[in-house]
């Protein structure tokens, strides 16, 4: 497999640190740039960090003496990468002008950001359930008049506790759903060091988590249609999400009404088989299994499951009958890892294997 040179914009923040630890070493990709915020420019990556280092894993040695550019200057970053992940905090309107001035420069993308995840030729992945909506992008190519450059995204990481536990689940028909997220405070790029106002205390409120929790998932089912992604209409689905004080991992809580109401067998049959093409590809960030159901009543645990494959598997547990809905249970998935940098990661491997960055 040929090495991509690839660059990190946003490369300081908690998902960049996240990106930065996945690909030392990687078999696919070589970071050769990394990029922040014009505070960050021309500093090594150890004093633009100036302490800020949120993982309990160490800095990696290959980065720590490479020079932060500034993510805005993109002519310089063209002769250096192939590819770029995308992490930056900035408001929406700039974020997709940033990502499609790359693009525009023949520098496909692959973002963490919310900005571009609504546009129908964007393929928004979660690459074991929906790997054929990289079929839009030669679409968005032609919007954008670009021969390579593109732009892919993963969605928030909120819904990845529960789509890939309702994906296999799609053939029984569901077709209402209750979601209640307890999300960590890694969500919020925080540490309980820089949001102590989080130690011992819950906060009923996450801005705009709930509408992306309730529509994103429409997008993942959707199909392509003409070039572009055509959403799902069902299940509708409501949401609350919850600020708790955990460090990393989304608990997600679901009841789900079916036409075709399974069996609790067929239910856990359909979550042990399910795997997709980076199980079948065996790329280097795919888990092993995609899902894990938990028979113990108090698994899975956000603190013992969630680095379960490296953080890139989902863990189940608690099914079981409902009084009012058909079933209840509970998802989990790792918010930074599964739900941000890794699931980023894993997309853009399947998009190295499938040639999109050649
Ligand atoms: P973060 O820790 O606050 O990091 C923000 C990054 O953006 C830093 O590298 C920062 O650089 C850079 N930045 C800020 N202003 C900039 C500017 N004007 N130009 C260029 N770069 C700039 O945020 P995060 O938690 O990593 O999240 C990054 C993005 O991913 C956000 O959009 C977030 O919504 C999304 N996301 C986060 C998670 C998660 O679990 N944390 C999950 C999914 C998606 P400096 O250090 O130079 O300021």
């Amino acid at each position: 497999m040929k090495k991509y040179r690839a660059g990190i914009i946003g490369a300081t923040g908690m998902v960049g640190q996240r990106f930065a630890v996945l690909l030392d070493s990687h078999p696919f990709f070589e970071v050769t740039a990394i990029a922040a915020s014009p505070r960050s420019a021309g500093k090594t990556y150890t004093e633009a960090l100036d302490g800020r280092w949120k993982l309990d894993v160490p800095m990696p040695e290959y980065i720590k003496d490479m020079i932060v550019r500034d993510a805005s200057d993109v002519d310089s970053m063209k002769e250096l990468v192939d590819m770029v992940f995308c992490a930056i905090d900035l408001p929406k309107a700039e974020v997709r002008a940033l990502e499609e001035k790359y693009a525009k420069a023949e520098i496909p993308v692959v973002s963490n950001n919310s900005a571009c995840r609504g546009l129908e030729d964007v393929p928004m992945l979660i690459p074991e359930i929906n790997p054929e909506h990289t079929a839009v992008i030669e679409t968005q190519k032609k919007r954008l008049g670009t021969k390579r450059g593109f732009i892919a995204v993963k969605p928030n990481c909120s819904i990845q506790s529960y789509v890939p536990l309702i994906t296999p689940l799609l053939r029984y028909e569901p077709y209402e759903m209750v979601v209640t997220t307890y999300q960590a405070i890694s969500g919020a790029g925080k540490t309980f060091a820089q949001w102590p106002e989080m130690i011992d205390n819950v906060i009923p409120y996450i801005g705009g988590e709930e509408e992306k929790s309730e529509k994103e998932p429409m997008k993942i089912w959707g199909k392509v249609e003409n070039g572009v992604v055509v959403n799902a209409a069902l299940p509708v689905i409501t949401t609350q999400c919850i600020r708790v004080p955990v460090s990393n991992g989304h608990l997600a809580a679901i009841f789900v009404k079916f036409r075709k109401n399974p069996t609790k067998e067929q239910i856990l049959e359909a979550w042990d088989k399910f795997e997709g093409e980076p199980q079948r590809l065996k790329l280097p960030h795919a888990p092993e299994k995609f899902i894990t159901y938990f028979e113990e009543n108090d698994r899975p645990q956000t603190k013992s499951e969630r680095e379960i494959w490296g953080g890139m598997g989902i863990t189940a547990g608690r099914l079981r009958k409902d009084t009012v809905y058909d079933w209840k249970f509970v998802g989990l998935s790792h918010n930074t890892l599964r739900g941000a940098a890794g699931g980023a990661v894993l997309s853009a491997e399947y998009l190295a294997v499938k040639g999109f960055f050649d």
